[in-house]
């Protein structure tokens, strides 16, 4: 079949395997160029790994520091008439890619919040690695099941406390205007940290240590977004900011358990990813932040912010935040970045978002997500969905 992307609201419910797989070469690419990365930790648990930062840090560790990874991530095989998720597609083409690169690359697909997978994924540890120097927790989900009593939750992204307006972009139509948001009911925000705060890492560490499959000396990271006073409205200050403080609650807990290099959360920068296109506001800041980042020659995706944490932040000593935080999203918050950001913001209206902001660009991220719009491939080839291009 020809694949062509079908877009519905803030999802694409196609991919492409040839652009999926080129997308995960030129990430690959990315790390190669740049040289290897040393580390001590090169036995790596990924969770949430097929897209976005979790396949970013995959890629990092894999072609960066020659690790050896077990991934989990929740995703859709292909059947004949239907492609795949992006996600199952980058699985596909890492692995191929690490195994041609000689190194160990086993993927689950299923619910990381399961004790099912929980308990496979220690088995293949057991099987392939032995253990794990390196615990990397980037999943996003908005729904979670406890495994303790099957109760299901879904995460509201809402403001907490009082209602917010603010500017938005339908990124379909090119369209600013107001939106405003009531705020979540306390229900609401408890199922938002459920779902995306910080117990199901501790239940993953605590699962893999009874195991016996942490190496003496393990980390474990997990990825926050703290983002610009012009989101905090939505975000920080939201459920969404709410599960993120969580993450902080469990670094400690998991910290006085196993030591203080046990857990780290790593405050990143805003990108584009299926994640964050779901936020509202975010997307119109992602614009405005694309195009100013790009005039300043700092502009970074998924793997420029993972190859910097590993290349850089992670080597040596730490530079940690007050909270015990570590930052890749210094270029982003720097006072000049968001000054600029800042100032456009009150201004940006549909007339003159294309001269402030870069939706283009935007949109041209998103498609790449789901691999479309990558130069050297042929989008009007006829593609068989289940067949997963060897190159
Ligand atoms: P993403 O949507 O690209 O990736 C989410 C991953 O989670 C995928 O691999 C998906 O398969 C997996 N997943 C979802 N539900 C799952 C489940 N039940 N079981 C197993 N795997 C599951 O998201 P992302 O933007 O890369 O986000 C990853 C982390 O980075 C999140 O904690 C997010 O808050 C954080 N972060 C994102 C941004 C941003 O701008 N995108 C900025 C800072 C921090």
């Amino acid at each position: 079949m020809i694949i062509e992307p079908k877009i519905r609201g803030f999802i694409c419910t196609t991919a492409h395997p040839v652009g999926c797989a080129t997308n995960v070469q030129r990430q690959i690419d990315h790390v190669v160029i740049k040289g290897a990365i040393p580390s001590p930790r090169n036995r790596v648990l990924v969770l949430g790994c097929s897209t976005g930062y979790g396949l970013a840090s995959r890629i990092v560790t894999t072609f960066g520091s020659d690790a050896d990874t077990v991934g989990v991530s929740f995703e859709r095989a292909p059947t004949p008439d239907k492609t795949a998720s992006a996600g199952w597609y980058n699985n596909r083409a890492f692995e191929y890619r690490a195994k041609a690169a000689g190194r160990v690359a086993v993927t689950i697909e299923g619910d990381a919040f399961s004790d099912a997978i929980k308990a496979e994924a220690i088995e293949a540890i057991r099987s392939h690695l032995g253990q794990v120097d390196l615990v990397v927790y980037s999943v996003a989900s908005p729904v979670r099941t406890d495994p303790k009593d099957g109760v299901s939750y879904r995460s509201a992204i809402k403001p907490y406390g009082a209602p917010v307006t603010s500017k938005t972009l339908n990124t379909g139509t090119g369209e600013v205007s107001e939106i405003s948001v009531e705020p979540a009911s306390e229900e609401e925000a408890a199922a938002t940290v459920k779902v995306m705060g910080g117990e199901d890492w501790e239940l993953w560490i605590a699962a893999l240590s009874d195991a016996g499959v942490l190496a003496d000396g393990f980390q474990s990271l997990n990825y926050t977004y703290l983002g610009s006073e012009l989101t905090w409205p939505i975000y920080h200050k939201g459920t969404l900011g709410k599960a993120k403080a969580d993450l902080d609650r469990a670094a400690a807990a998991i910290r006085a358990k196993h030591g203080e290099h046990a857990a780290h959360v790593v405050a990143l920068k805003a990108v584009v990813t299926q994640a964050s296109s779901a936020i509202p506001v975010v997307p119109l800041y992602g614009t405005l932040l694309i195009k100013v980042e790009d005039e300043m020659g700092l502009g970074e995706g998924p793997i420029q912010q993972i190859d910097r944490l590993f290349r850089d932040k992670l080597q040596g000593e730490l530079h940690l935040d007050d909270a015990g935080r570590i930052r890749v999203d210094d270029w982003e918050l720097s006072d000049t970045m968001q000054k600029e950001l800042a100032r456009r913001w009150a201004m940006l209206d549909t007339d003159n978002l294309a001269e402030l902001a870069d939706l283009p660009k935007y949109r041209q991220e998103f498609l790449k997500l789901f691999g479309f719009g990558l130069g050297g491939v042929d989008y009007g080839a006829d593609v068989d969905p289940q067949v997963v291009p060897a190159k």
